[in-house]
């Protein structure tokens, strides 16, 4: 029996970037979307093994390991999709022409509120959720957090532009997540507009669109005429049908955090989207570290919402405190529950700040110097200028060999940003920086996550060091 990693994370309670962590150390490749055998996963759950005592020892914490939906429960939910893509590419103009095709709003004439989600229904009647906060740092934080919330990406290219540095992060984002994706080329209305230009470009990186006989879907769209919307919702229809996506709605809910914040007249507020089971007003709830009551829902429309639904995006009133964007909202049985649950949190959450070692290149390297199988070393590279950055990736692809191989996450031209650092992190990859260095809120991120990073400024002894250490994980016997 297999199962995802994520699921498994969820079940231990434990981090989705942890566990890709502890399998990469024990030779395996995978991401959180990927599936696990049951002896890989027992192994793991060895591994963590003083971690799951400790849970089930003091029983404090929600287990979810009996807590798998069975199938016959399971019913179609509608898809989670996020746009991303580069700045000034019509990310948002597209979020609002989509929002404008929403045929409930036509008719009840609701008033938009942002809330950083939300749902619209098509004209055939079918619903499709956006997150309403583009740009993949967002999107990785989250997964980084152990919340998988998207289903579909939408990439967003200008038709009268072309692949920018933002474009390359969003698709290297996209694929190291496993997210199916769907191209769409906007400024359709623009006469300097030229999508096959763009759709030649896609190759470069691996992104086969349908024009191109690939199996990647690609759509000309205008938020300005609205050329090309129809068409676009079709195929995100379409990709979620083949996703069959689903969810058990009849148990008690589980959502995701989108957006918090303190709201001077109202206290904390969290819109939360619903992964399964469904939301109701009185239901009590843990949070993160919170614990708290759904006093009022209210969805994207400003409108009083009773019980929401897997997929649906509601902002959520009655929390304890702030939590953090992908925190799980879990439901309990009762108010005592959810505070043993919530203090527990917490203090974990403290000692884990206190005892946390910081892990640099080198531990990171000698751990995986025990282990024997490892298929692939990812690595995320920036470097000053693009001739610098092709040099180093083709030195580091020259130095793979057929049992081990570099693989290069992400690279490009530029100062370490918070999105090299999200993307590592959640890879479980080093960061090298070639005569450069972190911005203010990368560095952050290093510290805070313990992100492996280090700066050269001689390209033989950034690829010495990744080979000296590639042939000491492969072991001197080989
Ligand atoms: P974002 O930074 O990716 O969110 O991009 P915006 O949505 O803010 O768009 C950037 C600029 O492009 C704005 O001036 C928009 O008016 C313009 N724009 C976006 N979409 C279109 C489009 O389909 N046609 C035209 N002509 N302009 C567009």
């Amino acid at each position: 029996e297999a199962i995802t990693v994520q699921e498994l994370a969820n079940r231990m309670a434990e981090k989705g970037a942890d566990l890709v962590k502890a399998l990469f150390k024990m030779g395996v490749m995978v991401t959180v979307n990927q599936t696990i055998d049951q002896d890989t996963a027992e192994l793991l759950v060895e591994e963590f093994g003083h971690n799951i005592t400790l849970v089930s020892e003091s029983d404090v914490d929600i287990d979810h390991s009996a807590d798998v939906d069975a199938e016959e429960t399971l019913q179609t939910r509608p898809p989670v999709v996020t746009i991303m893509g580069h700045v000034d590419h019509g990310k948002t103009s597209l979020l609002d022409a989509l929002r404008g095709t929403d045929v409930v709003r036509g008719e009840a004439g609701g008033i938009t509120q942002h809330i950083g989600a939300y749902q619209i229904k098509t004209k055939g009647g079918d619903l499709i959720t956006f997150l309403d906060t583009p740009g993949h740092e967002a999107f990785t934080e989250m997964r980084m957090r152990g919340a998988n919330v998207t289903d579909i990406v939408i990439l967003v290219v200008a038709g009268d532009d072309g692949l920018m540095p933002q474009t390359i992060e969003a698709i290297n984002h996209t694929k190291a997540a496993g997210v199916p994706m769907i191209v769409a080329i906007t400024k359709a209305d623009k006469p300097e507009y030229k999508s096959q230009k763009i759709r030649e470009r896609l190759l470069e990186h691996e992104i086969v669109v349908e024009q191109m006989s690939g199996d990647v879907q690609d759509v000309e769209v205008s938020a300005k005429t609205g050329a090309g919307l129809d068409e676009l919702i079709e195929k995100i229809l379409l990709q979620a049908e083949l996703l069959e996506l689903r969810a058990n709605p009849d148990r008690s809910a589980e959502a995701t955090v989108v957006e918090a914040k303190l709201d001077k007249g109202k206290g904390p507020l969290a819109t939360v989207l619903i992964n399964r089971g469904t939301l109701k007003v009185g239901d009590i709830f843990v949070v993160g570290t919170q614990s708290g009551r759904v006093r009022a829902m209210h969805d994207d429309k400003g409108r009083q919402i009773k019980s929401a639904p897997p997929s649906l995006p509601v902002e959520v009133l009655g929390l304890g405190g702030v939590p953090m964007s992908g925190d799980t909202l879990t439901v309990v049985e009762n108010e005592a529950r959810a505070r043993e649950v919530a203090s527990y949190r917490q203090e974990q959450a403290t000692a884990k700040r206190t005892t946390a070692a910081p892990a640099s290149l080198e531990n990171m390297f000698s751990a995986l110097k025990d282990k024997q199988t490892v298929l692939e070393y990812p690595i995320v590279v920036k470097a000053d200028v693009q001739g610098s950055t092709e040099a180093i990736v083709n030195a580091l692809n020259k130095i793979s060999n057929d049992e081990i191989k570099v693989r290069v996450l992400h690279s490009g031209v530029g100062a370490i940003t918070e999105s090299d650092v999200s993307l590592a992190q959640a890879a479980g990859a080093p960061v090298v920086g070639f005569n450069v260095r972190p911005n203010a809120k990368a560095r952050e991120m290093v510290e805070r996550f313990k992100v492996p990073m280090k700066y050269f400024d001689v390209i033989y002894q950034l690829t010495e060091e990744v080979a000296k250490e590639m042939a000491g994980i492969w072991g001197p016997e080989r």
